[in-house]
């Protein structure tokens, strides 16, 4: 008998709803996580013909697991298809149903994880069963990697595997989340593949004052009050709009009107552009073209009647490709104007943008196998705000990519508004798109034809 999209879609549907169940909340202590559970739950899937598997403890209970098909000829390239396993906390007062319940209801599985990233997780690991049951032999091998810890940067999972199990992970060719909503366009459909993300810099500004009563206020230095005006600049600071490639190719490929293409591909109109835009994609498009510097979280005081001689300020910044710390520290000095020399910078943590080139043999891979569910789509290079583990990829020499596939039910503004938002769930279409998608891009980018 052969095998249909239908029983793929229901392996990948219960299988998600497993890993839901599972609830590897990652809260960003080495404790939480948990992805023990589904790294056996998965194994327990896999296990069987066809397959090596290896499992990596990072930490008590931080299991990753690894799933091989080896190639025929070591010199073809290695694919791996890598999803993580933990996800971030819900508040089950907003959602509508248990985020922990892996619920179906009316064709849709309903839980923390559906979209970041338990679907793509799943469906990847029913492709490679089904792959390995199959006796796919391929030239060039193919690795699944279900990963832990992503959702707090990935120390117990990828960045401790790259560093210390390179041989067992190392690969040519990476995917892994997101991207592939399809994007109506005035073009036809477009597929976003992430090419690369932005960078990450956080620190702290430490603002000075001098203690003193708080019954005496006038004519005081409380760094409250300096804190006050730091906020205000930081929060109207716009900086520089950056044109770069992949923003560029990205327009330009959307075949909107040239009224609207040209605007967003200068730099002197986008500002203004910006401002007429609905807000998330203000937002997005924003973020794509700006380093940019967002307050998140205060310290300051000790006691009602004291002036505050300090407050902490911490900045998530995040920056474009070719930015580098000295670069945003110049750009920070502008922002605060006369008051960058009373402020000063802790450095806390540093992850520069990273980005894959995008004409490779996985970008046509990608392009051509998607014909088959989306006739006449056009893929289409992007660039994430947020980090994903591809970063620890490209760093060693990888190309990396996120990807999956959806169904047209599936729309851009809910996709993200359900990243780490309430009601996350996804529709069994999606998941069984998936499957089919990487068993289709393993056949054609590992065994090439002659
Ligand atoms: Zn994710």
């Amino acid at each position: 008998m052969i095998r249909g999209a239908t029983d793929r879609e229901g392996e990948c549907t219960e299988l998600l709803q497993a890993l839901i169940r599972n609830a590897c909340v990652n809260d960003g202590t080495v404790g939480s996580g948990g992805e023990v559970r589904s790294a056996e739950l998965l194994a327990g899937v896999l296990e069987g013909p066809g397959l090596d598997l290896e499992t990596y403890e990072a930490a008590p209970g931080r299991t990753s697991l690894v799933a091989r098909i080896e190639g025929t000829d070591p010199t073809a390239p290695t694919l791996l298809l890598m999803g993580h396993t933990d996800v971030v906390p819900a508040n089950p007062d907003h959602w509508r149903h248990d985020p922990f319940g892996g619920e179906l209801i009316d064709g849709e599985v309903w839980g923390r994880g559906a979209v970041d990233m338990l679907n793509l997780t799943a469906s990847m690991a029913v492709a490679v069963r089904h792959l390995a049951r199959s006796g796919f032999r391929p030239r060039g091998t193919l690795v699944y990697l279900a990963v832990a810890d992503e959702e707090a940067l990935g120390e117990w999972g990828a960045e401790h595997l790259v560093t210390h199990q390179l041989d067992a992970v190392a690969a040519d060719y990476v995917i892994t989340e997101s991207g592939g909503i399809p994007l109506p366009s005035p073009a036809g459909t477009k597929l976003p593949v992430i090419v690369g993300e932005k960078g990450c810099l956080w620190g702290t500004l430490r603002i000075g004052g001098t203690a003193g009563h708080g019954s005496q206020p006038y004519r005081t230095d409380n760094a409250l009050v300096t804190a006050a005006e730091v906020l205000r600049r930081l929060a109207e600071h716009r900086g520089e709009p950056r044109i770069h490639d992949v923003w560029r190719r990205f327009i330009t490929s959307m075949g909107y009107p040239d009224e609207i293409t040209e605007p967003l591909l200068s730099r002197d109109r986008l500002p203004e552009m910006l401002e007429g835009l609905p807000v998330g994609m203000a937002r997005q498009f924003h973020a794509c073209t700006h380093t940019t510097f967002s307050p998140t979280v205060v310290h300051g005081g000790t006691k009602i009647n004291v002036i505050p001689d300090v407050v902490e300020l911490q900045v998530d910044v995040r920056t474009l490709p070719g930015d580098d710390e000295e670069a945003v520290m110049q750009e920070l000095r502008t922002a605060l104007g006369d008051l960058a020399d009373t402020v000063e910078y802790v450095p806390a943590r540093y992850d520069p943008s990273t980005a894959s080139p995008v004409d490779t043999p996985l970008w046509d891979t990608l392009s051509t196998v998607t014909q088959r569910w989306y006739p006449g789509s056009e893929t289409v290079p992007c660039l994430t705000v947020g980090a994903t583990d591809a970063r620890f990829f490209r760093h060693t020499g990888s190309v990396a990519y996120g990807f999956g596939l959806f169904s047209e039910h599936m729309t851009f503004e809910d996709y993200g508004a359900m990243f780490h938002g309430d009601d996350e769930r996804i529709d069994t279409a999606s998941l069984g798109l998936s499957t089919e998608l990487w068993e289709a891009v393993a056949t054609d980018l590992l065994t090439p034809r002659d």
